[in-house]
């Protein structure tokens, strides 16, 4: 099969590898569409530790189950399905206490394992979660970036009628702001330095929208129950902390650098009770992204804006580092 190669960090390469074959409890999976995320700069770049090379990266995808390995019930072949990559070790502390996604021996597809920049990928049967019909293998793949939302959601603990900021309009803050309307965020602002990108927030349903936070608390005409952090960049979270209302939380969502630094006041903390909560990948969130895609709450068709072969890979990657559109999906069958 064709597959996208790293031999070794910032080398790339369209090559053939084996058809994958399942092992008991496996099925193979002909990918149909895989997103390309941050995580997949870092495995290119060399910066994301636990990947041992040579692999093929990919883990936001969507495709149709074509072999099933010994003891697979409950999936056939043809099924259509987006598949969680989450490779938790089930006997750690971590595990134990339902806290997967911290796992102690933590492993996804397409990060430790081979993964969906190829035509076909074996994976657990576990991890499969069949697509309705009304939903596209675009849309199927962007069911992982929303899972992470939807566990975001959850550390929120968002509350009915309650204002939202997000900081960053790219793929994750947006497909946030647009669960979290659903989920109870009745007042929802959002800050981005790109003009274009905070139309396209407005129209999805953002009340304000601005290009710093302080002309959107002075809009808002105050600050706000939850802000959420989705740029990774310390100034703007060291900006969106200042926003949390009393008695709010603040979340960072964005992936910031691990030296990256923000000035937190303990005596805020404390007398103003602001919480300071992180999100990070998804936790049993699979099965709830199915339904957020399905029932049409994510707006599936602004968010994916390009499609490219498995032979333009490197031209997706392109893309994705110059911000050109927001979602960059790869459709290697
Ligand atoms: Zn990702
Ligand atoms: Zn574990």
């Amino acid at each position: 099969m064709r597959a996208v190669i790293l031999d070794q960090p910032g080398s790339q390469r369209i090559g053939d590898r084996p058809d994958p074959t399942p092992k008991a409890g496996e099925v193979v999976v002909r990918v149909h569409a895989c997103g390309i995320c941050g995580t997949d700069l870092h495995i290119l770049d060399g910066e994301f530790p636990p990947t041992p090379y040579p692999i093929t990266p990919g883990h936001e995808f969507a495709g149709e189950i074509v072999e099933l390995g010994a003891d697979v019930t409950g999936l056939a072949v043809s099924d259509r399905v987006a598949v969680d990559p989450s490779l938790f070790c089930g006997r750690c502390w971590q595990c134990q206490r339902q806290r997967g996604n911290l796992c102690e021996n933590w492993g996804a597809i397409g990060d430790t394992v081979d993964g969906a920049f190829a035509e076909y990928v074996a994976v657990p049967a576990g991890n499969c979660y069949r697509l309705p019909d009304s939903v596209d293998y675009n849309a199927g793949a962007l069911v992982e970036p929303v899972a992470c939302a939807v566990h975001a959601i959850h550390r929120l603990n968002m509350a009915v009628g309650s204002s939202l900021l997000v900081v960053g309009a790219g793929t994750m803050g947006l497909l946030l702001m647009q669960l979290a309307q659903s989920a109870g965020a009745y007042e929802v602002a959002m800050v981005d330095r790109d003009p274009a990108r905070l139309t396209l927030a407005a129209q999805l349903g953002a009340a304000v929208t601005a290009t710093s936070v302080e002309k959107v608390v002075d809009e808002h005409r105050g600050r706000f129950q939850y802000v959420v952090e989705a740029t990774g960049v310390a100034a703007a979270g060291q900006a969106a902390l200042g926003a949390v209302e009393s008695g709010g939380t603040f979340m960072v969502f964005g992936v910031a650098p691990e030296d990256a630094r923000l000035q937190v006041s303990p005596f805020d903390v404390y007398n103003r009770e602001i919480s300071v909560v992180g999100s990070m990948a998804v936790l049993s969130t699979f099965a709830p992204a199915v339904k957020a895609v399905a029932s049409g709450v994510i707006d599936t068709a602004r968010m994916v804006t390009h499609v490219e072969t498995l032979d333009r890979f490197a031209d997706a990657i392109q893309l994705t580092r110059q911000r050109a559109g927001l979602k960059v999906q790869v459709k290697p069958s």
